[in-house]
Parts: structure tokens; C-alpha cells; sequence
């Protein structure tokens, strides 16, 4: 009889810290396309006689993040030494936590497709990261600007039952994340890295069997294709009473879409850890890890149930929170016009489709002042919706204000109907054919019209008004 089985899966996140300087030493912390081994000192490359110095704003970081996750921090914790020997690693140890690390024991909710779950967190700590190797035919180039980069490690209980969970539970990690201002968990930039641990046990069983390591997963695709691929390997081992009897370590090949064999799983011995002899405890008063924390820090899923309520799609709700800057934006318009239809309108889809049609990011969006003025001179009626549109256009491709442009464009909104009944009468004569349509009952025929005096008037006459001035002078 063929058993059931379940996947148990854990994960150890390894996410960036965006401080401006490395973990121990002053230097720059912004690594990516710089030119290579330009950023570091005798600290970072671990000369003899240096000292490290833990970077404040990094353990400011770790604390607020370890309290996102729901995470006790702990009152006294501190650095330990694992060694390895590896080129990128230029001291021949990591500077890590072990056996008292910075946080315990916290919870993070995510939503799958069969709703809400939990996923436990084991612990946070804090570690330096090592340098980047390149390998080039049969040579390998060691860049080390990212040896000493402040790493979260974060280490999950083995809660998650999926590859689409350990996912839904990756992406929600990189929103709180984010959200707290610790990472900019940019995947693209190496900046979150996930190494996965699977394992199956006939449904019902309470005990663990030996797992499998997948290392080095840099991609929400890589993690669950590798996870997939694992759960398949393994379950036809089970179904072939072959299953695993100890843990090993796997390498994900991306472009073959397969996990090959590294090594027997190493233990804790093989690192012989112990107290970093340079650096002092960290050792915190309970009221400046509280400062840290608190109800100023909008969580995701808080985030999500304000747009909801706001009536905005799942679709909006996510993209907001997955991007900081269009949310800081969003927000202050959202605060200005009290109307989240409109609100949507202007952030959304048009400043959104502009910045698309421009090819530029969000950071390259105008600013907020600029937009509320713009939303100020829609609200006088200084100008016309549609001349808004033209308006908004503009400042995206030149990042001038919304009155400069306005000036320079003529586009101020004729106020006097006077001025728009000529454009009118004159639009008549202009288009004897579509007036003729009309009068054997195309209404639409009328559009040439009002479109006729729109564009006469560069778009700064109102177009309602315009239709209003039509009818009355047809109708006589
Ligand atoms: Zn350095
Ligand atoms: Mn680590």
C-alpha cells in the first residue's frame, strides 16, 4: 500500500542590511556594479592586528526587524566565530551568531491560496557576508566588496508544507523587511538569498526524517523550482523504500533546473564556533529595544486591510506595498483628495502609465509638492481635466512644476463663456457635415465638434461647458 506523504520544509534567509557602511569597518556598504576590491580596508580583508567595530545602525536594523517578526530580542547576545576556509572569505571566519543569538522565537502570517498560515521563526541573528567569487574558464576572480556587508540571518521552524508556501512565506519576509526600512531585499541584486531544507514523512507522523539542503536559491523562481524538483526526487525514493538515511547538502543548478549532490551535511562542529574574542556582548536595556519597535511600523498585512478598505483591488493593494516609494506618494495624495477613486485615477494609472510609456522608475516621479499642486489647480479649475492629463505628462518627462508648465503651454482653463460661445459658433461653420449628422439624429457626429473647439483652444476650454454652450446654440 502506497503511504501518504507530507513535505515538512524550512527555510535560513540571508538578507542585506542597507546601512550606509559595512558591519566592522567604514566601508561603503553599496557594492553592486562597483568597480571590484575598491571597497575594502584591512578590516574587511582581515589583516593582522585590525579590530572590528560592530556597526550601530546594523544592530538598530536587526532589532527592528527581529520585532517585525514578532521575535524576542534578547537582553544580552553576542558575536561568535565560525571558521571555514573558502577564497571569498578573506579572514578564514565569518563573524556570526551561535549559541546566543540577537532574537527567538517569532510567528510571520502569510496568505496562499488556501488562505491565511503561520511560519514559525526559530531565531535572527546578525553575520558579515563574505566576498563574490566569478569563475572564468578555469581561472576565479575574487571581488571582495561585499566581504563584511551586514547580514539577517533569519531561520524558520519547518512550518511550511509547499514550495507555493515557502514562497507566499519568502515574499511576505521581503515585504515586512522592506517595510521596516532593514533591507532593500532587492532579489536582483543578490541582496536575498534562501538556502531550504525538505524532508517527507508519511501523513500523521510526528517525527522528522534526515533532510535535504538545497544552498544558494536567489530567486523566488529558483526557490520553488528546487523545492518541486527535491519533493520529487525524494517522494520516488520513498516510494521505492529508499528514503534518505542522513542529511545532505544540494547545489541548485538554475540553468539545468536540477539540484546536484555538494556534500555530506556539515554539522556545527565542523565550524568549531566560539566567542568572538574582539567584539563585546551585546547587551541592551529593555527600553531602547522598545524604542525601536512599537505601532509606528505599519506591517504589511496592515497595510493591505487600509487599501482594501479604501476599496482598492488586491492587485493595487500589493503593488503599493510592494513599492515603498509609490506608497509614500499614494498616500499623500490619498491625503490631500480624501477620494481614492481619484486618488487611484492619478497614481495609479496615469502617473503609472507615464512613467511605463517614459521608461522611468518611480523613483524618477515627480514630487509630492508638485503633484498636490497640480491637484490644486485642478480643484480652482486653472485647468480642465484632460489639459491635468497633459499636464502630468509633461512634468514626468521634464520634472518641471505643474504652473510652470501650465504657463508655458497656454493651458489655463477659459473662464469666460464669451470667449467660448465664438470658438463654438465658429466650430459650427467649420464643420457643416457633422452639424448636418447631427440633425439627422447621429448624436455622436457632435464629437467632431466639441473636439474641433478643444483643439482650437489648445484644450483649455471646459468641455462640458463647451457642450452645454453646442446644444443650446443648436436647439436655439
Ligand atoms: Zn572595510
Ligand atoms: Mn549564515
Amino acid at each position: 500500500m502506497k503511504k501518504e506523504l507530507e513535505a515538512i520544509i524550512g527555510l535560513e534567509v540571508h538578507a542585506q542590511m542597507n546601512t550606509k557602511t559595512k558591519l566592522f569597518c567604514g566601508c561603503s556598504n553599496d557594492a553592486f556594479g562597483k568597480e571590484p576590491n575598491t571597497l575594502v580596508c584591512p578590516i574587511c580583508m582581515g589583516h593582522p592586528g585590525t579590530l572590528p567595530a560592530p556597526n550601530k545602525s546594523a544592530v538598530e536594523k536587526a532589532i527592528k526587524a527581529s520585532l517585525a517578526l514578532k521575535c524576542a530580542v534578547q537582553n544580552s547576545s553576542h558575536m561568535s566565530r565560525k571558521n571555514y576556509f573558502y577564497p571569498d572569505l578573506p579572514t578564514g571566519y565569518q563573524i556570526s551568531q551561535y549559541d546566543f543569538p540577537l532574537a527567538l522565537k517569532g510567528t510571520v502570517s502569510f496568505s496562499s491560496s488556501d488562505g491565511v498560515k503561520e511560519c514559525g521563526i526559530t531565531r535572527l541573528h546578525i553575520e558579515n557576508d563574505a566576498g563574490k567569487l566569478t569563475h572564468a574558464g578555469t581561472k576565479s576572480l575574487c571581488d571582495y566588496n561585499r566581504a563584511g556587508t551586514p547580514l539577517m540571518e533569519i531561520v524558520t521552524e519547518p512550518d511550511l508544507r509547499s514550495a507555493e508556501d515557502a514562497v507566499s512565506f519568502a515574499q511576505e519576509l521581503r515585504r515586512i523587511l522592506i517595510a521596516v526600512n532593514s533591507s532593500e531585499a532587492d532579489m536582483y541584486k543578490g541582496m536575498m538569498r534562501f538556502d531550504a531544507s525538505i524532508s517527507l514523512r508519511p501523513k500523521g507522523e510526528k517525527k522528522l526524517y534526515p533532510r535535504t539542503e538545497i544552498k544558494n536559491l536567489n530567486s523566488f523562481k529558483a526557490l520553488e523550482k528546487a523545492l518541486g524538483y527535491e519533493l520529487k526526487r525524494l517522494t520516488e525514493l520513498w516510494e521505492k523504500d529508499q528514503a534518505p538515511k542522513g542529511e545532505v547538502t544540494v547545489g541548485w543548478i538554475d540553468d539545468e533546473e536540477k539540484t546536484v549532490m555538494l556534500r555530506d551535511k556539515e554539522s556545527a562542529a565542523d565550524y568549531r564556533y566560539f566567542p568572538e574574542p574582539d567584539i563585546p556582548p551585546l547587551v541592551f536595556e529593555k527600553s531602547s529595544i522598545d524604542s525601536l519597535g512599537g505601532s509606528a511600523i505599519e506591517l504589511p498585512e496592515e497595510i493591505r486591510q487600509r487599501y482594501l478598505s479604501l476599496k482598492l483591488t488586491e492587485a493595487e493593494a500589493q503593488l503599493l506595498i510592494d513599492q515603498p516609494a509609490l506608497q509614500h506618494l499614494f498616500d499623500a495624495v490619498q491625503k490631500k483628495t480624501n477620494d481614492a477613486k481619484r486618488t487611484s485615477s492619478l497614481v495609479l494609472t496615469q502617473l503609472m502609465g507615464f512613467l511605463k510609456a517614459q521608461n522611468k522608475s518611480i523613483s524618477e516621479a515627480p514630487s509630492i509638492d508638485h503633484l498636490l499642486q497640480l491637484l490644486d489647480a485642478i480643484d480652482k479649475k486653472l485647468i480642465t481635466a484632460n489639459a491635468a492629463k497633459e499636464v502630468l505628462e509633461e512634468m514626468v518627462s521634464s520634472g518641471k512644476s505643474s504652473s510652470d508648465i501650465i504657463k508655458e503651454k497656454g493651458l489655463t482653463q477659459i473662464q469666460d463663456t464669451g470667449a467660448i460661445e465664438k470658438l463654438v459658433e465658429d466650430a459650427i461653420k467649420a464643420n457643416p457635415d457633422a452639424i448636418e449628422s447631427w440633425k439627422n439624429g447621429k448624436q455622436a457626429a457632435l464629437g467632431a465638434v466639441v473636439g474641433w473647439v478643444m483643439k482650437q483652444s489648445k484644450g483649455s476650454a471646459d468641455p462640458v461647458t463647451v457642450n452645454e454652450i453646442l446644444m443650446w446654440k443648436l436647439k436655439g
